[in-house]
């Protein structure tokens, strides 16, 4: 069966790949496996040389990988630019650091000596999305390649040009053969990979049913699985907030990668007393915005990855009106044959309609009028997801406790939410579970061994 590779800007096909058949990828396997026999035994300070070199690789050559992005699933070209140079960031950050999160940790005992030692468990499989395909990549192999681990990659069927070129990075750099494979599969080869006694543990990055599943597989292997799924992260506006910074921040967290980012703002939940002056400037901006083709410099948002995510997010938004949503801003699937969607914003949607209960993954704000903080925090922990949230006051202490009250993996005070190397990242709920980035991150796949000296 072959992978193929559509512009969604233009729906031509832009290139086909055969997959791997089932032989192929038990190689791959066998050869991760072989490789991580020596790469588990290198100093840290190899590995970071080489870490540093892929860095030196993403920063150099960010705008031809960029482009690869935007071919595959439509991002601005901008945006795609900065996604690699912050995979650089991601590597130098663990290649400084990796050594000084794993190191023997002594701990007070009733033994003479007793430590906490942080070892590599061996090949690490990937599950990763098309929407930030190389970010999402880079924010796992980082870390996993630094303590020691080797990698496997099963990427979104819809860039596998990003998928080769991740992997052309990694051997230009000038790491062991073998130590970061790429397998072209679709999805229901995933099963026989996590069956694979070679393959220790995996990690998912996409929705929620794809977590499931795959999770469900691991579990019944005993394989350790870190999760991060969907999210319908709250945007809370107070009082007290600066309106003009916290309208700004919402149509930009709604709109970064044209919507679809497990952590852009997506319900806005704002006091009424401010609400139709914040739903004046939130609406202005978002019509603002220019769209085109994603190449040129001149575009803030991009056709969606694909068709049939257009699609979808139509009907969750007609579903929702028909249940009772009101809409503020028209905006939508216009038409048929394309993968753009122009941003909407809708309101009060119901209970038990997919505005509600679900994420909409594409530029669609959905915004909640509340009487007050306690009526906010009810509205953003009412919610199957528990991803991250923003909450905007002038009140830093308030700020402080609304974020401790929200049910979140990260909260955000006057600002928008985003990911960077030092701060855990992962999510509570149906978001998923395990942690990314920062010491944490690197510790998730690996044996946390006591050592007791009697
Ligand atoms: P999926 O979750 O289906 O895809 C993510 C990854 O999981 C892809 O590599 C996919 O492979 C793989 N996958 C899917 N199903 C299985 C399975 N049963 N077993 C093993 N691997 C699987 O995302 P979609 O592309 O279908 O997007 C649908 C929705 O998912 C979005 O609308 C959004 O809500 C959510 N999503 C969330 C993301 C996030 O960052 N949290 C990222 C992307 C999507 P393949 O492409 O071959 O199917």
């Amino acid at each position: 069966m072959a992978i193929q590779t559509l512009n969604p800007a233009t729906n031509e096909v832009l290139k086909t790949f055969e997959a791997h058949t089932s032989q192929q990828v038990n190689q791959k396997l066998q050869a991760a496996d072989t490789a991580f026999q020596q790469w588990k035994n290198t100093s840290f300070e190899e590995r970071a040389q080489l870490m540093n070199r892929c860095a030196e690789i993403l920063e150099q050559e960010a705008d031809q990988y960029g482009r690869i992005i935007t071919l595959e699933m439509g991002k601005p070209l901008k945006d795609a630019v900065a996604e690699v140079q912050k995979c650089a960031k991601v590597c130098r950050y663990y290649a400084e650091n990796a050594a000084e999160f794993l190191k023997d940790e002594e701990v007070e005992s009733g033994a003479s000596r007793s430590l906490i030692a942080y070892q590599p468990l061996g090949v690490v499989l990937a599950v990763m999305p098309w929407n930030f395909p190389f970010w999402q990549v880079f924010r796992f192999l980082a870390p996993a390649l630094m303590a020691g681990n080797v990698g496997v990659l099963k990427h979104a069927s819809n860039v596998p040009q990003c998928a080769l070129a991740i992997e052309e990075i990694i051997r230009k750099a000038g790491f062991p053969e073998d130590i970061f494979h790429t397998l072209l599969v679709e999805s229901k080869a995933v099963d026989a990979i996590i069956e694979n006694p070679i393959v220790k543990a995996v990690t998912l990055t996409g929705s929620e049913g794809a977590g499931s599943k795959v999770a469900e597989k691991a579990g019944s292997e005993i394989k350790k699985t870190v999760l991060e799924l969907g999210g319908s992260d709250p945007f809370i506006i107070l009082e007290d907030a600066d309106l003009e910074a916290a309208a700004t921040t919402a149509v930009k967290s709604r709109m970064v990668n044209t919507g679809q980012s497990c952590i852009a703002a997506k319900r806005f939940i704002v006091v009424e007393g401010i609400a139709d002056a914040f739903l004046e400037k939130m609406k202005e901006k978002m019509q603002a915005l220019k769209t085109g083709d994603p190449l040129t410099d001149d575009c803030d948002y991009g056709p969606l990855a694909r068709k049939d995510l257009a699609e979808e997010l139509e009907e969750q938004v007609q579903e929702s009106i028909r249940k009772g949503a009101k809409m503020v801003l028209e905006g939508g699937h216009k038409e048929k044959d394309s993968a753009y969607f122009k941003p909407m914003i809708i309101k009060d949607p119901k209970p038990g309609s997919p505005a509600y209960e679900d994420e909409l993954f594409g530029p669609v704000a959905i915004v909640f009028v509340v009487r007050d903080e306690d009526e906010a925090i009810r509205i953003a922990n009412d919610h199957r997801y528990g991803l991250a949230g923003t909450v905007f006051t002038s009140d830093h202490e308030r700020g402080l406790r609304v974020a401790r009250k929200v049910e979140t993996g990260a909260m955000f005070v006057n600002a928008m939410v985003a990911s960077s190397p030092e701060m855990p990242f992962g999510g509570i709920k149906k978001s998923g579970y395990g942690r990314e980035l920062s010491y944490i991150g690197i510790r998730e796949f690996t044996n946390q061994k006591s050592i007791w000296i009697g």
